[in-house]
């Protein structure tokens, strides 16, 4: 079914209508608080522009209560006195929270951001669930080593891993419960206290799950969740000298704001940035596998994901073969509201990217690139960018340098194998690669030379809370996920003791 002869949307379920209904608040200091300043932002449905709630406006003031309570958590040590096994249970039972109303996350997190119903109660949910699951085992599992003292005399060293302190999250809008538990998940198993800044167009589920921390038994000020917007909120609280550390995922341009913002008290800084990821089919590849491999890339959630395959280089021998594939399946989306269980391209997220997304397109179009496939909007109402399909591009034009953050892939065709390495790193991005071979020393072979941070050869888009992710060059400074996600949170003290 195609927009505009959209049926109606299936009703929400009874709990996610009795959730839109109740007021979305704050959460600082275990309260359910509205903004001191009393204003509040419209959040839309990506898919009709509609206004489905409010939410609290928070200022300077909001921030620098949320960063007292947070301090007074930490150095009162309400959270890192209890016991590891303890602060464990309280993370597995938001867990236990979260499935026992996923219905409910999964329609207001499509209602929110626009994506299909189908990812948002297989997708997203349960993974925020397995993420809340996985760092809490690491509660019990920090701990320090025991190294040599390379020196005369009998020493004991060892060095204990001590949380941060208080850890400022600030998330973006295309994944927002995961986004927001991919960062609460390892900065409260390393024992800091937090305060979360989520998107201004997203809020929804991060409060929600704010109420659930709470629920499952959350001491008072270790978990705070401050809505507002970026430069007002987020901004606060990047400056604020009572923060230890910020953890941001967004984009490049703010990321590099962050470093002048945490100069002030050098607070520790992670930043998981943009992307330009591309893909790459070899001519051995099986190119049934790589050509929906390669759509599935870029055109999952319409584009929104900083690993997106953005990019496509593919052999000239197989080029018209991938393309036509890729539009096929490009063109067989149906387009429409995530909550229409047949709809499997959603909105993007907002009226602002959806003049972002066609608005690269144009330059494409302008600088010479062929629309093979889509290009347009869709629809009288919502936020919809039709898949698409870019050709005749070169490295010069924006649609190839630039992060679009939308259903939009640029497709170039290759001569030499040779040139795929230098093809893959000529951006100023180094997040994800995908390889599409059936000769594994091919792909071990360019994912040596790749100065990216996550390879995937012939798949796509698997991840896990255990799975170091985050990229080289602009595309950001550490990692998430496994041992290095709780390194980002902790302090090494290295204590030595003459026996
Ligand atoms: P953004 O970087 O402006 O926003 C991300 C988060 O940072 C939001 O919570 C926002 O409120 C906050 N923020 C904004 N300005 C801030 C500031 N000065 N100080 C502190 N926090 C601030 O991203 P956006 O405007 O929502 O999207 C713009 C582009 O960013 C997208 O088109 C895309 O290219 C890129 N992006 C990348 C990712 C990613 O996962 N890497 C995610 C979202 C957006």
């Amino acid at each position: 079914m195609m927009m505009g002869e959209r049926a109606m949307h299936p009703a929400i379920d009874s709990r996610t209508a009795a959730s839109l209904a109740r007021p979305f608040r704050m959460l600082i200091d275990g309260q359910f608080v509205d903004a001191l300043g009393g204003e509040t932002i419209d959040v839309r449905n990506p898919a009709t522009g509609e206004v489905i709630a409010t939410v609290p406006v928070g200022g300077k003031e909001d921030m620098d209560r949320a960063v007292a309570a947070a301090r007074r958590a930490f150095d009162q040590g309400s959270w890192s006195s209890l016991r590891p096994d303890e602060r464990g249970r309280i993370l597995w039972r938001t867990a236990e929270l979260l499935e026992a109303r996923a219905d409910e996350f999964a329609e207001l997190e499509t209602l929110d951001n626009g994506k299909p119903i189908a990812s948002a109660r297989h997708g997203d949910i349960p993974y925020a669930a397995s993420v809340l699951r996985y760092w809490a085992g690491w509660c019990t599992k920090v701990g320090g080593t025991t190294p040599l003292a390379d020196t005369p005399g009998e020493y004991m060293v060892q060095t204990w891993p001590e949380p941060v302190g208080v850890a400022g999250l600030i998330t973006p809008w295309n994944y927002p419960l995961a986004m927001a538990v991919v960062k609460h998940g390892p900065a409260l198993a390393a024992g800091c206290t937090t305060i979360h800044k989520p998107a201004e167009q997203t809020p929804l589920t991060a409060l929600r799950l704010g109420e659930l921390f709470m629920e499952a038994g959350m001491p008072p000020g270790v978990v705070n969740i401050v809505t507002g917007h970026g430069r007002v909120a987020g901004a606060a609280l990047a400056d604020h000298e009572g923060v230890d550390k910020i953890s941001f995922t967004g984009s490049t341009e703010v990321g590099k704001s962050l470093i002048g913002a945490s100069r002030g008290n050098l607070k520790r800084l992670s930043l998981e940035l943009g992307g330009k990821s591309p893909t790459i089919i070899f001519p051995d590849a099986d190119m049934e596998k790589a050509i929906a491999g390669a759509a599935f890339g870029i055109f999952r959630n319409s584009g929104q994901v900083c690993a997106a395959g953005s990019r496509l280089y593919v052999p000239r021998s197989h080029f018209d073969q991938v393309i036509e594939g890729m539009a096929a399946i490009a063109q067989a989306h149906r387009i429409g509201p995530g909550l229409d269980p047949a709809t499997t391209l959603g909105p993007v997220v907002s009226d602002v990217q959806q003049h972002r997304v066609l608005g690269y397109i144009e330059s494409g179009i302008a600088e010479g690139a062929t629309v093979v496939t889509g290009g347009r909007a869709r629809g009288d109402q919502g936020y919809f960018v039709e898949p698409t399909i870019l050709t005749d591009v070169n490295p010069r034009m924006r649609v190839v340098r630039e992060e679009i953050f939308g259903p939009v892939v640029v497709a170039t065709p290759v001569d030499d194998v040779e040139e795929l390495a230098a093809l893959a790193n000529g951006t100023i991005y180094g997040l994800a690669t995908t390889i599409w071979t059936q000769n594994i020393s091919n792909a071990y072979r360019l994912a040596k030379r790749l100065r990216a941070g996550y390879v995937w050869v012939n798949c796509n888009g698997i991840a896990g809370p255990n799975l170091p992710f985050g990229g080289f060059k602009q595309s950001g400074w550490g990692r998430e996920g496994g041992p290095e996600g709780i390194h980002a949170f902790t302090e090494t003290k290295t204590v030595i003791t003459a026996l």
